[in-house]
């Protein structure tokens, strides 16, 4: 599981998460709890076509289908 770093909009606060692609969106500030979040992307390198083109590709962009399992956002 990748390491995700976020920056809260509401209170400002850093953080990194070790979770899942799903897990992240579901991610909230652990000092005020929103779900205000921005992503950042310092602590993490990305290696482009690295392998895993087919499996990372609906997690890279969110899932378009609007009837997947396992996206909370469909
Ligand atoms: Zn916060």
């Amino acid at each position: 599981m990748p390491t995700y770093d976020f920056e809260c909009k509401n209170c400002g606060h850093r953080f990194s998460l070790f979770t899942t692609v799903s897990g992240r969106l579901r991610a909230v500030c652990p000092t005020c709890q929103s779900g205000n979040l921005q992503q950042l992307f310092t602590g993490i390198s990305f290696v482009k076509g690295s392998g895993g083109e087919g499996g990372s590709q609906a997690a890279s962009g969110g899932c378009s289908r609007g009837s997947c399992s396992g996206c909370p956002g469909c």
